[in-house]
């Protein structure tokens, strides 16, 4: 059985009392639920998310790391440090890292190195660009995505990844991929990680993230190869979030 997941991923959002009432709000309504429940927070939140959620079953993930274990690398903060105030998950290879700081499947795939070295899991975000669905290269580019990605990585570590297809046209946008569009990108994802993984991609979480709500998420998360997702704008209100965690 796969882990159903549902992240929240707050960007760069909410000062530290709205973050914490955030994570409060969260912590208070999840009730008992067998989908994983992840909290993406900025940096500085780390060490209060985590806290805040002492006892529960809900992880806090940052959104990004660098690739280098340590050094002198002003502004920047490394894997280890996220392990060391209890980060379990980190976001890596969001659009929005990709189109405003460059950052390029390569540079991610020494990421995910770092990340699956120190024992915390990464949450890969992939997906097209609205130019690449229109011109039908989506799957192109995806093969391209997961592959140079998730290239060099044991069967043992490949399958402990859990994976984000968050199409760029539906990040922020209100549009969101309809459950036939996501479903069928979804099932090419596992098509193409059953080129390493043989049965055991059927294990491999795989999110869908662009504009869920709390009024389309249960229809997406009732796909096959959807198996939960990774949630910007909705996951800054608890009852939206909660709404959402509770579609499944
Ligand atoms: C995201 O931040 O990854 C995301 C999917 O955002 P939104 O849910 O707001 O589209």
């Amino acid at each position: 059985m796969r882990k159903k997941i549902v992240a929240g991923n707050w960007k760069m959002n909410l000062t530290k009392n709205e973050g914490l009432l955030l994570v409060e709000g969260v912590l208070n309504g999840v009730g008992d639920t067998d989908t994983k429940v992840i909290l993406g927070v900025p940096f500085p939140f780390i060490s209060d998310a985590v806290s805040g959620v002492d006892g529960s079953a809900i992880s806090v993930a940052a959104q990004n790391c660098h690739q280098e274990e340590k050094g002198a690398f002003t502004g920047e903060v490394s894997v280890e440090m996220l392990k060391s105030f209890g980060a379990e998950y980190c976001i890596v290879g969001h659009s929005e890292r990709r189109q405003y700081f460059g950052e390029t499947d390569e540079l991610i795939n020494q990421k995910i190195q770092r990340l699956l070295a120190s024992g915390i899991i990464p949450i890969y975000c992939c997906g097209e660009s609205l130019e690449e669905r229109e011109s039908e290269r989506h799957f192109k580019v995806m093969e391209e995505q997961i592959q140079s990605a998730l290239q060099g990585f044991q069967k043992d570590e490949l399958k402990k990844i859990v994976i984000a297809y968050e199409p760029v046209w539906a990040i922020g946008t209100g549009v969101t991929a309809t459950p036939e569009q996501a479903q069928e990108m979804h099932k090419f994802i596992r098509e193409k990680l059953a080129q390493v993984l043989v049965d055991e991609a059927e294990e491999v979480s795989i999110l869908y993230g662009g504009s869920v709500k709390p009024n389309n998420a249960k229809e997406l998360f009732s796909q096959k190869d959807i198996d939960g997702g990774l949630i910007g704008g909705a996951s800054l209100s608890a009852p939206d979030f909660l709404e959402i965690i509770h579609s499944f």
